[in-house]
């Protein structure tokens, strides 16, 4: 007997696909992606200097509000640049959620520091500001202007919450105890692009922000990242570090520190610039089947993941909530094997061998939510 077959044909009947497999979620493209891509092929500058590359970075900070936009290869080597670029250094901490995708805790370890989790809130599944709080009072106390770990002595010097699936964390209480307690905040809105609270874009409350254009996020640049910040000496700096720290000069090799190659190519950056002309109707798209989504499971008493007031979210990847983790499993295995594409929510990052170890809080929301939380598919309906 099927428990979800009335699911499995909402979900065929939204994406009008009555028989083949419906992915997770797939780029759209009908804007001009292939006349934009083309033209950096004829212009032959497909490489990491190209007009494309800057119009991308423009087109960002216009649509984002912030001051300027660096773009790189990838979100993950963005978040390193960010950490870097914002003055973290190895042996220092940063304090993460543990609900995330590896990609926020693995560029913490690029960075050589150590990663220190705090719990998640239900409602956002983001960080949560009191867990934060708590934290910081038990465990740490201000130096000359430093927060440091009591536990482990070690100077905490960036905090790194993450907005699930394009849901606001609570960031203006997240950026009033990191101001507090000397933390720089830098914002992994890799999956945000496009989600505001308040009417500000997510990524520009912290002094640096992230972004992913990988095929599967809300647009794509087939791989690729952004970094979004006012400071406008940061912004040169994260430029600087992501073309191998190459003095500018017609012809003169010199670089003045260890840099990296993580510029975004033009011909990415071409595929970009025609993804931005198309994200207001994407953006349109999509909030159109959360709405459908959410009508529906409310109809059978299945909680979907809603914005929070003052928020305006991509709904990225759309989210229900089981009620517990047999369920959630019984949901997972009988969607994907009849075609429907359902992916479980991450497992803790502090379940994850090279993380086990590290520093963190009462985990609670974080595990409750592992437990019960599934995507569906969330593409633009055809
Ligand atoms: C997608 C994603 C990233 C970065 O991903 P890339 O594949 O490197 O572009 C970082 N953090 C989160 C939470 C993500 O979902």
């Amino acid at each position: 007997m099927s428990n979800f077959k009335n699911v499995i044909e909402k979900i065929r009947e939204l994406f009008h696909e009555p028989e083949e497999f419906i992915p997770l979620h797939v780029p759209h493209f009908s804007g001009n992606e292939k006349k934009y891509v083309s033209e950096c092929i004829d212009s032959t500058f497909v490489s990491s200097v190209g007009q494309f590359v800057n119009d991308f970075e423009k087109s960002i900070a216009e649509f984002t509000g912030a001051k300027r936009c660096v773009v790189c290869v990838n979100g993950t080597n963005a978040i390193h640049l960010a950490l870097i670029a914002s003055g973290v250094k190895e042996n220092e901490e940063v304090i993460t959620q543990p609900l995330t995708f590896i990609a926020t805790v693995n560029a913490i370890s690029y960075a050589n520091a150590i990663p220190v989790f705090v719990d998640v809130d239900k409602d956002t599944m983001g960080m949560s500001p009191k867990s934060l709080k708590i934290f910081l009072e038990e465990n740490t106390e201000i130096k000359d202007g430093v927060c440091i770990n009591k536990l482990s002595g070690r100077k905490i010097s960036a905090c790194l919450p993450m907005h699930t699936f394009g849901h606001a964390a609570r960031i203006e209480e997240l950026k009033e105890i990191c101001d507090e307690n000397h933390l720089t905040l830098i914002e992994d809105a890799a999956e945000a692009m496009g989600s505001r609270y308040k009417g500000k874009h997510l990524g520009s409350f912290g002094l640096l922000g992230t972004f992913s254009f990988n095929g599967n996020k809300t647009i794509t640049t087939g791989g690729g990242g952004a970094i979004i910040t006012d400071d406008e000496t940061l912004a040169d700096k994260l430029k600087h570090l992501s073309t191998q720290a190459k003095i500018p000069h017609k012809w003169q090799y010199e670089h003045d520190e260890v840099g990296y190659n993580y510029r975004m190519p033009n011909i990415n950056a071409a595929l970009g610039l025609a993804q931005m002309e198309k994200l207001e109707y994407i953006l349109k798209q999509k909030r159109q089947l959360a709405l459908e989504y959410k009508n529906f499971f409310t109809s059978l008493k299945i909680e979907v993941f809603e914005e929070r007031e003052n928020e305006n979210c991509n709904y990225w990847l759309n989210a229900v909530i089981l009620k517990n983790k047999e369920q959630q499993q019984l949901f997972l295995t009988e969607l994907n094997e009849a075609g429907v594409m359902c992916r479980p929510i991450w497992e803790l990052m502090t379940n994850m061998v090279m993380f086990k170890n590290c520093q963190k809080t009462n985990l609670d929301n974080a595990t409750w939510l592992s437990h019960r939380v599934v995507n569906i598919p969330s593409s633009v309906v055809k």
